[in-house]
């Protein structure tokens, strides 16, 4: 495979050639196919395979493929992940890759002031990407409206059990739509991973590198 048969949007191949990829990964290669299809997604991969392409580049060429005639001020995009560093490495893939597009990119993560990002929120965003605990005080602030959520993605899952998380998400679930595609990545499948993914995924497709 390489990355011209994969159908992505073309902006977005020019993004990933000036970065110099040539050929996708193996997660890439078995992951974007499939992301494309509009399926969901259950991915068993460490850091360094290249999961986070594997998710960001077929979130943005749906971004690019469905544009919306008004500009929605509702995230379209949430991205969850277990820690701050993560959350701001996944916020940068998105603004790598999209950066032939029109695409808005916001993190929230705790230890800081809510108020800048609750402001951020306010102005509109397409790509949210959050730490849990952040996320659901956004949400009791009434700050974050996820009702609008086409495409929600977990990093990182079963670092965000370990560190405690799981209430949290199960809060930020219970407020998205049932319509969406879900894609989660966990290094390892423990039974709590099993459960979520039971939970949330609808007939994943399933990818382990
Ligand atoms: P990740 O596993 O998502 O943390 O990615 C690991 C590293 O691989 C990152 O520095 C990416 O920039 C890089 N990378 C991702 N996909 C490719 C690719 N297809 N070819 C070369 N490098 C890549």
């Amino acid at each position: 495979t390489n990355f011209d048969t994969l159908g992505l949007a073309e902006p977005i191949l020019r993004a990933v050639k000036a970065e110099g990829y040539e050929t996708p990964t193996k997660i890439q290669a078995q992951a974007i196919p499939a992301l494309m299809d509009d399926r969901d997604l259950l991915g068993i991969a460490q850091t360094g395979t290249g999961k986070t392409a594997a998710f960001t580049l077929p979130t943005l060429h749906y971004l690019q493929e469905e544009r919306q005639k008004l500009v929605p001020k509702t995230p379209r995009v949430l991205v969850l992940a277990p820690t701050r560093e993560l959350a701001l490495q996944i916020a940068e893939s998105f603004e790598t890759y999209a950066k032939f597009l029109r695409v808005r990119v916001q993190t929230v993560f705790g230890g800081v002031k809510i108020g800048g990002q609750i402001r951020a929120l306010k102005a509109g965003v397409d790509v949210l990407v959050a730490t849990p605990g952040r996320l659901v005080d956004l949400q009791g602030q009434g700050a974050v409206d996820l009702s609008e959520l086409e495409i929600l993605i977990f990093d990182e899952a079963d670092q965000m059990l370990d560190l405690g998380f799981v209430h949290d998400l199960r809060k930020i679930m219970a407020k998205v739509p049932d319509d969406r595609q879900t894609m989660l990545f966990s290094a390892t499948m423990p039974k709590s991973i099993e459960a979520l993914a039971k939970d949330y995924l609808f007939e994943p497709v399933k990818v382990s590198v």
